[in-house]
């Protein structure tokens, strides 16, 4: 999953990005309004922590610019413990959420996976899968009741494709999901995450689509 991270104080920006990363987002952090616009405009996020009040183009502008181009992507919106009117204001400029600041880390990552689950359409909080199941919240895998272990990144490829079985992602597609502005991506990454999910939990479960890229066909 990738998010974007908007947020003008280093500080805060700085633990935020240790805490996301740690539970395998990958991450990309701007500091003002008008590099959030753009970064809004030119990749494709699943999920955006805005901060409010920002440099250069306040929060509330850019949430605004971002639903005018029709772009649906979840946004949680940060606000101060007794800003109500911003809170409704961001609600009302097109936010799907709010969290209180100073950030309680627990309950952000517990909206933040609320919000994954329900862009994608789901209710339930597991992914569950012709025998295999993981949580997103504590990030374990098992095959017919036995624990299994992922890679951060084979976990990342394949929780892509499960949200969608059926649909097929490109590999660019996939990359976009895995790898931040800061990651090195070689070529062949995704092949050797997926390469690994089929040795871990069988060959059958990710297909390729040759010249389109993979799926999980529909159980
Ligand atoms: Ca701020």
């Amino acid at each position: 999953m990738r998010l974007l991270l908007v947020e003008d104080d280093t500080m805060i920006g700085e633990a935020l990005l240790q805490v996301l990363r740690a539970e395998n987002y990958a991450v990309d952090w701007v500091r003002d309004g008008s590099m959030a616009d753009q970064a809004l405009q030119s990749e494709c996020y699943d999920l955006v922590l805005l901060d409010l009040g920002l440099p250069k183009r306040d929060g509330l502008d850019v949430l605004r610019a971002l639903r005018a181009r029709h772009n649906a992507v979840p946004v949680l919106v940060a606000t101060a413990r007794d800003g109500i009117s911003e809170r409704i204001a961001g609600l009302d400029a097109g936010a799907d959420d709010y969290v209180l600041k100073p950030y309680d880390t627990e309950e952000l990552l517990a909206r933040l996976r609320a919000l994954l689950r329900r862009s994608a359409g789901r209710a339930e909080p597991l992914f569950e899968y012709k025998g295999i199941s993981l949580n997103p919240a504590t990030h374990e895998a098992t095959a017919h009741g036995q624990p299994v272990s992922l890679s951060a990144r084979e976990w990342a490829v394949l929780e892509a494709l499960l949200a969608r079985p059926g649909a097929v992602l490109s590999r660019t597609q996939l990359e976009e999901k895995l790898f931040s502005w800061k990651d090195d991506v070689s070529s062949n990454a995704v092949e050797v995450y997926i390469h690994g999910v089929r040795k871990k939990l069988g060959t059958e479960l990710i297909q390729t689509v040759r010249g389109l890229g993979y799926l999980v066909p529909k159980p």
